[in-house]
């Protein structure tokens, strides 16, 4: 069993950047994170081809951020330096994009590189015993033991966080609210080439709101017959379809997509994936960084960082780091 002083749950961006500034100061830090890797909704997908064999890789989140702050653009410089970040594209409205190389999850694995981090452990329980948090995790069935800590940093979407916070907390009712709206997710596998000359398009008048080329990004792989493409939904379809069949899903989807580029579509592979928790919308626990700082719960994510000003990745990143710089032992 661990002792800590602080355990972070979750190893997207902000729980990762929270725990490495944590641990700059000499704390005694470990984090936990419920899937096999790390980056949450920052986080890529390799499949094979069900037809040529080949393994296909595209970003299963996040598709690319932007960084409108000094702080951000200056981790963003330190891990261009180190391989882990490029510039993708750039436009007038949302100034540079960059995309984590050679995919989404590089950057939170780097971070992920340097600190006690425990994948595949899923938090089922904590309970407070004795003046510190007893954290409890799944393993085989049982719920067993895992560490004990001074304080706990929920750094998972709201929801997750208000299932795990002791019955009765005064931050349930907020965290339980619908603060990150759902999101279907599908990458088509095309042979040949669509009859689309940008790389990134965003509809407001469709079912899908995002379509990205995969191999228009920095050192993707590329194919001479193949084209992956990724079309992220609608936030209100998606809220309309939550449990729709996906094969059902899916045809409407490649149908949508026929329809803008006017030709048929032969898909090769396909891979629909639903997020429950996508983006942010601003809430009323915007521009906080901690829960309950005198029994030892801070919170960081996205939807904590003043989501009028900054978005997505950044505002994960911000929230974590300003959660560490607030950090009081
Ligand atoms: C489809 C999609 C498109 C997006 N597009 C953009 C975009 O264009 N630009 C942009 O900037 N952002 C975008 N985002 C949002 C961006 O990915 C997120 O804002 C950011 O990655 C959130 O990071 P986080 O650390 O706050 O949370 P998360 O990445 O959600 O990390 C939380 C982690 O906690 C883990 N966890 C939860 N419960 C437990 C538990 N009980 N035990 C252990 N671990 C647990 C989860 O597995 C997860 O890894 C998009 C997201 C999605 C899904």
């Amino acid at each position: 069993m661990l002792e800590l002083d602080v355990l972070v749950i979750g190893a997207g961006m902000s729980g990762l950047i929270a725990a490495t500034e944590l641990q700059k100061t000499g704390l005694n830090v470990a984090v936990v994170e419920k899937a096999r890797g790390s980056g949450g909704r920052l986080s890529s997908k390799r499949i094979e081809s069900s037809k040529t064999k080949a393994m296909i890789s595209f970003d299963l989140g996040c598709a690319s951020f932007d960084a409108k702050t000094e702080l951000f653009r200056s981790h963003l410089e330190t891990w261009s330096s180190e391989g882990i970040a490029k510039v993708w594209r750039f436009s007038e409205a949302t100034g540079s994009q960059y995309v984590a190389t050679p995919r989404s999850s590089s950057i939170t694995r780097y971070l992920a590189g340097q600190l006690d981090v425990h994948f595949a452990t899923r938090v089922t329980e904590i309970r407070k015993d004795n003046g510190l948090w007893s954290v409890f995790i799944e393993e085989s069935g049982l719920q067993v033991k895992f560490a004990q800590t001074k304080h706990i940093i929920f750094a998972t979407p709201p929801q997750q966080a208000a299932d795990l916070l002791p019955e009765g907390h005064p931050f349930i009712s907020a965290l339980s609210q619908p603060i990150l709206l759902p999101q279907w997710v599908l990458m088509l596998n095309v042979k040949g080439r669509l009859e689309l000359s940008d790389e990134y398009y965003e509809f407001s008048d469709s079912i899908i709101s995002s379509l990205i080329l995969e191999p228009s990004k920095p050192e993707r792989v590329q194919s001479n017959d193949h084209q992956t493409w990724v079309l992220q939904a609608d936030t209100k379809w998606t809220s309309d379809n939550l449990d729709t069949d996906k094969t059902k899903l899916e045809h409407e989807l490649v149908a949508e997509l026929a329809s803008k580029t006017g030709t048929p579509i032969i898909v090769e592979d396909a891979y629909l994936h639903r997020w429950l928790y996508s983006v942010a919308k601003p809430n009323e626990l915007t521009g906080s960084v901690f829960l309950d700082d005198t029994n030892g719960i801070w919170g960081c994510g996205d939807y904590l960082a003043d989501t009028t000003k900054l978005s997505g990745v950044e505002a994960a990143f911000i929230s974590g780091y300003q959660l560490a710089k607030s950090f009081q032992l």
